[in-house]
């Protein structure tokens, strides 16, 4: 299989709105797609109805050659989708490696028992020390959410959807209000997973964009305008009328 997604005229109206408008797309198995485009370009749109969590108005989604588009989110995810979110989404009163054992328990079927973390079964919290273990949140794992620092939240939702042990991951815009040297971090542990995990990135870093990304997919009022390479995406005067600004 070289194609781990392939999306065919995928569309969602809200009311008038065409949100996105007939997206077709290919993400490469292992390869890092990024998803670029100007707010409100329906980006973040894309990326819901990928996931099952808002239905498309008509359109097809393959992941590693199956037809998911009437399937359950949750069903996704077993498929392989995982997803990190454009805002936060942690329990702050909760520590990380508590997060990252709900996280762990939410795939396997369980349905966030939080009150259970002490008696939780210990394979799930040995489990969620291992997804530390690999991740720059190791001498992290007992603090709370809530003081944490923007970079380490983003960090910790990255851990957590890999929890799912995904095939594929959409990523809302990892960088989002993160520093340079946080960003940095961040391009370090996405390039880690190179190749492991298949990825399609929103981001508006385009450092990190240009970076990363093995294609670049260009969205513009829910339009795809273009897909190449870096340096086609660079050069091309669309999208640097459309998006670039120059
Ligand atoms: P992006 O992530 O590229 O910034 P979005 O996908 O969030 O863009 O939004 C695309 C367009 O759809 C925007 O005009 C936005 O206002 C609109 N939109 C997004 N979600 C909804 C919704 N739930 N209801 C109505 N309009 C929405
Ligand atoms: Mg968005």
């Amino acid at each position: 299989m070289t194609e781990i997604l392939r999306i065919e005229n995928l569309q969602k109206r809200f009311g008038g709105l065409v949100a996105t408008d007939n997206v077709t797309l290919d993400v490469h198995t292992g390869e890092i797609h990024a998803l670029i485009g100007p707010n409100g370009a329906g980006k973040s749109t894309l990326i819901n109805q990928l996931c099952g969590e808002l239905r498309q108005d008509a359109g097809v989604i393959h992941l590693a050659g199956r037809d998911i588009s009437h399937m359950p989110a949750p069903e996704r995810v077993d498929l392989g989708l995982g997803r990190t979110f454009q805002v936060t989404s942690l329990l702050e009163d909760f520590t990380v490696v508590e997060n990252v054992g709900l996280a762990v328990q939410a795939r396997d079927g369980g349905n966030f028992r939080i009150f259970d973390r002490v008696s939780g079964r210990s394979s799930i919290w040995e489990e969620a020390g291992h997804l530390l273990a690999g991740s720059l949140l190791d001498d992290r794992r007992d603090a709370r959410v809530a003081d944490l620092s923007h970079g380490e939240k983003k960090q910790l939702e990255l851990v957590m959807a890999l929890a799912t042990q995904p095939r594929l991951l959409l990523l809302d815009e990892p960088m989002a209000g993160l520093g340079h040297l946080e960003s940095q971090q961040m391009i370090d542990t996405l390039n880690g997973l190179r190749g492991e995990i298949s990825m399609l990135l929103v981001e508006h870093d385009m450092e990190a964009v240009f970076a990363l990304a093995d294609r670049i997919s260009v969205l513009v009022y829910g339009q795809i305008i273009m897909t190449g390479t870096a340096d086609e995406v660079r050069n091309d005067p669309r999208v640097r009328e459309a998006y670039l600004g120059t």
